[in-house]
């Protein structure tokens, strides 16, 4: 498909962008353009309007909304990578950001494109699944919060309904004694999209683990909760076997395909070994609050 054949639109605000969404014919958002603009140019989506989001002041911004942080869709991954908050807070997800691409794509990639791209190996979504994050979606009429961890329906499909757009993204902040790790493998160090990626998340109080979330990604058409795993944490003393114990179990909940980047056998190595690698950083994470007196 010839880019030049397609209309280009930039509306200046969010009740513009939702109006041209509805109105316009084989319309499609553009963000980043990273993940979309390739898929045109290979032919694999057909449009004939693209909407940039680029000058809608609503979507942009990293900010503390009382007990959550809000992301505005249109952050960048660089923004993410270097924002204090997110430094403070869930430094898992500058992690996750980090490990993305290159300089030039994290520039201008964003949040809203990674989470709606709803590509099973994408960085973002284990790490804010695991952080217990939610998604406004706005329509012509009304808004909506959803969970992320429910917002997936296969790959490269959401809840988002026709005309729905994803603002913004909340966070909670971390409770006190909170950790959360993220661990990704790929087949190079740069500019690699994910063989797994697991984000894991442990509230310790008392010396027991009081909640535990392990997501897993780029292992079945959607990210996947580990909730058996998850479950055999809670309510017990953090340890080695535990650990092991859990990241074995976590490795049978995934359903991984053999591809071009990896065999089955592969990624259910990967899941149990990345596992354990984010259970023992997301204590450790704790382990060193404690010693600040956090
Ligand atoms: C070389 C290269 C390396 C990459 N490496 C990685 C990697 O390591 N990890 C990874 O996860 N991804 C990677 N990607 C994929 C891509 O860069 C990311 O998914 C990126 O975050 C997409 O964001 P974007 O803003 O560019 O999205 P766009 O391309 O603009 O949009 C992607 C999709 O989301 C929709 N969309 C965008 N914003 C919204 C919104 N606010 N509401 C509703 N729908 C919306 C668009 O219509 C489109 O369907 C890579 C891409 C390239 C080209």
């Amino acid at each position: 498909m010839v880019i030049s054949d397609i209309a280009l639109h930039f509306p200046k605000n969010l009740s513009e962008a939702i109006r041209l969404l509805g109105e316009l014919e084989e319309a499609r958002v553009l963000a980043g353009g990273t993940d979309l603009l390739i898929e045109i140019k290979q032919g694999l989506v057909m449009v004939k309007n693209l909407i940039s989001l680029k000058k809608i002041k609503e979507l942009k911004g990293i900010e503390k909304k009382g007990n959550r942080i809000r992301m505005g869709a249109l952050s960048t991954l660089e923004e993410v990578m270097s924002d204090p908050l997110i430094n403070q807070y869930i430094p898992a997800l500058a992690d996750a950001a980090a490990s993305m691409a290159s300089f030039q794509i994290r520039s201008m990639a964003t949040v809203g494109g990674n989470i709606s791209s709803a590509v099973p190996s994408a960085d973002l979504p284990p790490t804010l699944i695991a952080a217990e994050a939610t998604v406004e979606l706005h329509c012509s009429d009304s808004s909506r919060e959803v969970s992320l961890s429910e917002f997936f329906t296969g790959p490269r499909e959401m809840i988002c309904g026709k005309g729905e757009l994803l603002t913004s993204v909340f966070i909670p902040l971390p409770p006190d004694e909170t950790g959360i790790a993220f661990q990704k493998f790929a087949l190079r160090e740069a500019s690699a999209l994910a063989v797994v990626n697991v984000a894991s998340k442990l509230t310790i109080k008392k010396g027991k683990i009081e909640r535990a979330l392990i997501v897993l990604g780029a292992v079945a058409p959607t990210p996947v909760l580990a909730s058996k795993a998850s479950g055999l944490l809670c309510g017990n003393k953090p340890s080695d076997s535990l650990f092991e114990k859990a990241a074995l179990t976590a490795r049978e909940e995934g359903n991984p395909i053999s591809d071009i980047r990896g065999s089955i056998w592969h990624r259910k190595e990967l899941i149990q070994v990345l596992t354990r690698r984010t259970l023992d950083e997301a204590l450790s994470q704790v382990q060193g609050k404690l010693r600040r007196g956090k």
